[in-house]
């Protein structure tokens, strides 16, 4: 299968579903992971343009380390909106893809980048599908079923599927520290230390699933996305 990850940021797929994405990879399958914004609002005293460059490197190493392809941005930290612009880029990106499952934000993440992310994925992943849509890029020919990621602490997420990463948890850790530039901002700007985030987590995930570590999903669940496959590694 081919696996399309989106996220809003740099480090919000590392976090979100990294586990998933190691798991996906180490079975053979191909993973794209995607980030629209560029990350370059994410920091204290810092060129934002020096930012976003250094969080384009974090996020090539991270995808690195499984084999991923990267993708992305296509706008700046909160300058993402759900317009006709962002959305032929959106589908572009799909149709580069050719995914046959896609992952990404809740629609009610906590910030607007990963809400509207979450809107314009969905968005594109329809309109993508369609010959006469025109873009740079071919039809992508399969309506992909969507899962929706867990969101920040697991605020309001109920899910509906669960993908066991016990064997994935160390390879999930050094994608998320790839990111070296936002350890000091996620516990300098949202409290919280990003290790025991993402363990509390995946093991709060796992209790609910009776494995010792797990990523939650929520799949989208409308007509023309469901079919009988399986697609959670
Ligand atoms: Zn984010």
């Amino acid at each position: 299968m081919r696996i399309l990850a989106v996220g809003a940021h740099p480090d919000d797929l590392e976090l979100l579903c990294g586990g998933t994405l190691a798991k996906y990879a180490d079975q053979g399958h191909e993973v794209i992971m995607a980030h629209l914004c560029s990350g370059n609002m994410g920091g204290l005293n810092i060129d934002p343009q020096e930012l976003a460059q250094t969080r384009d490197a974090e996020a090539k190493a991270a995808a690195k380390l499984i084999n991923a392809q990267p993708l992305g941005p296509i706008a700046g930290d909160v300058d993402l909106y759900p317009t006709e612009q962002m959305r032929i880029k959106t589908v572009d990106i799909i149709r580069q893809a050719k995914p046959d499952v896609i992952l990404t934000h809740s629609p009610n993440d906590y910030m607007p980048d990963h809400v509207i992310t979450s809107q314009l994925v969905f968005d594109a992943s329809f309109t993508s599908t369609l010959p006469l849509y025109k873009t740079k890029l071919p039809a992508h020919e399969n309506i992909t079923p969507v899962f929706y990621m867990d969101t920040l602490a697991g605020m309001g997420f109920e899910p509906t599927d669960f993908v066991d990463i016990t064997d994935h948890l160390e390879t999930k850790k050094q994608m998320f520290f790839c990111h070296q530039s936002q350890l000091q901002w996620i516990e300098g700007h949202h409290k919280a230390e990003p290790t025991d985030m993402l363990e509390t987590v995946a093991k709060f995930r796992g209790l609910q699933c009776g494995v010792p570590y797990a990523e939650a999903f929520r799949r989208l669940n409308v007509w023309g996305r469901i079919k009988i496959d399986k697609f959670l590694p």
